[in-house]
């Protein structure tokens, strides 16, 4: 069940004040708009009279300092050069420890749709720590984001498609603050011996590079066509969850939930009113076990695709250390995109954080759990100079995670 309109016109109510419909001398000044009153929109309007000077600001999620995310419409500036300025851009541009990493707008496109619906690069520029957009529109409204958004109606139409297929199952794990359903899809028939393979992505919102990997993964490994993919369905179980925050991903926040909480820092000790979503997928992870764990994200620095392990965990064994090398070493093969050698960002940590959904998984239950990180700008060893890193291109990873995980399928279960 989901909310009814009226419940989500009140929660982006905030954001139709950030609409500046101005009067003032010209004609072309008086029809400039900047709105972000939709699914997934977020921006705050500072100035908004002169096409070569809008300046925007990034919202932050509460008090998370991490604010990446925009999605908003431009209206009124058919044919005209405009510069959309991120007042507060240098806010947030590395994480922490990153130093040897390219900060998160250097080398960073941003993306640009006519009608909101296809999407391309555009033209950004960078200068003193502040990130603009450069983009000539060629229509009345022109549509920018941080990465293509991913809708909760693509969410409804992906699960729709697996379960036209009688392997798939839908299990509503429960509801979400804002009154979203938790939607778990099981593929395939448990068995005694079978591994239980856990498949997530959406933690984090604003990453929604996790969201087409999702869509590669579930709909090649529904494909009666494709005889590995039948052969992984009949071997093994696979519990998806495509999108872990629903209400972040409505709100438009970078990285929390409703309740301002980063759920890959709830794993550990999830609080059942902050983060009454890792509640939910960890109590039945407990309940069902798990064989392997895949947590699908995106990373705002890293010009690579990254896989991590849990190769620090307490629990850690070389089994599961052979294991992620073999995954990853398959994971190359089966799609060049991804690199065995590119290194954990900021270098490995000494002790794994359990807060996070791969390092716990790794550590309760003993299996190959496995962080995926895409980029937002490209994979620098193959570079699209086009697109960068697409949702196409996640779609084809995801796809490609079929065959990784059928080379170690075999030794998943000790
Ligand atoms: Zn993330």
């Amino acid at each position: 069940m989901r909310p009814d309109r009226g419940h989500i016109d009140s929660r982006l109510s905030h954001s139709i004040k950030c609409d500046h419909t101005l009067g003032s001398v010209s004609d072309r000044m008086r029809r400039l708009s900047v709105s972000s009153a939709f699914e997934g929109g977020s921006i705050d309007v500072d100035a908004a009279d002169d096409p070569q000077d809008v300046r925007l600001r990034l919202k932050p999620d509460d008090d998370e300092i991490d604010t990446h995310w925009f999605y908003f419409r431009l209206t009124g500036a058919r044919d005209q050069d405009c510069k959309l300025t991120f007042v507060n851009s240098d806010r947030m541009a590395r994480l922490a420890g990153r130093e040897e990493v390219p900060d998160c707008w250097t080398g960073y496109r941003p993306w640009v749709s006519d009608d909101g619906e296809a999407w391309r690069r555009t033209d950004g520029e960078y200068q003193n720590g502040i990130f603009s957009i450069r983009h000539r529109p060629a229509r009345d409204t022109v549509h920018f984001a941080y990465y293509p958004p991913y809708r909760m109606a693509e969410h409804d139409r992906l699960i729709a498609f697996a379960l036209a297929d009688k392997r798939a199952r839908l299990e509503v794990l429960g509801r979400t603050p804002d009154g979203w359903d938790l939607d778990m899809l099981q593929i395939g028939t448990p068995a005694a011996g079978k591994p239980k393979c856990w498949i997530m992505g959406r933690q984090h919102p604003s990453e929604t590079m996790a969201s087409f990997f999702m869509e590669g993964f579930v709909r090649r490994l529904l494909d009666p066509a494709d005889a590995l993919a039948r052969t992984l369905t009949e071997e093994a179980v696979f519990y998806v969850v495509p999108t872990m925050n629903p209400d972040g991903a409505v709100r438009g926040r970078t990285r929390t939930n409703a309740r301002g909480m980063n759920l890959n820092r709830a794993w550990a000790e999830p609080d059942p009113h902050k983060a009454p979503e890792v509640v939910l997928v960890r109590d039945r992870m407990i309940a069902e076990g798990a064989d392997f764990c895949l947590d699908a994200h995106g990373d705002e620095e890293l010009p690579y695709v990254f896989l991590g392990g849990p190769l620090n965990v307490p629990s850690r064994t070389d089994r599961v250390a052979d294991l992620f090398a073999a995954y990853t070493q398959a994971q190359h093969r089966a799609n060049p995109d991804y690199r065995p050698e590119d290194p954990y960002p900021g270098g490995m940590p000494a002790e794994a954080d359990l807060r996070m959904a791969w390092n716990w998984v790794g550590e309760e239950f003993g299996c190959l759990s496995v962080l995926l990180e895409q980029p937002f700008k490209d994979a620098g060893h193959a570079p699209d100079p086009q697109l960068g890193w697409s949702p196409a291109r996640c779609t084809h990873f995801g796809a490609t995670t079929l065959d990784a995980l059928a080379a170690v399928l075999p030794e998943l279960r000790p």
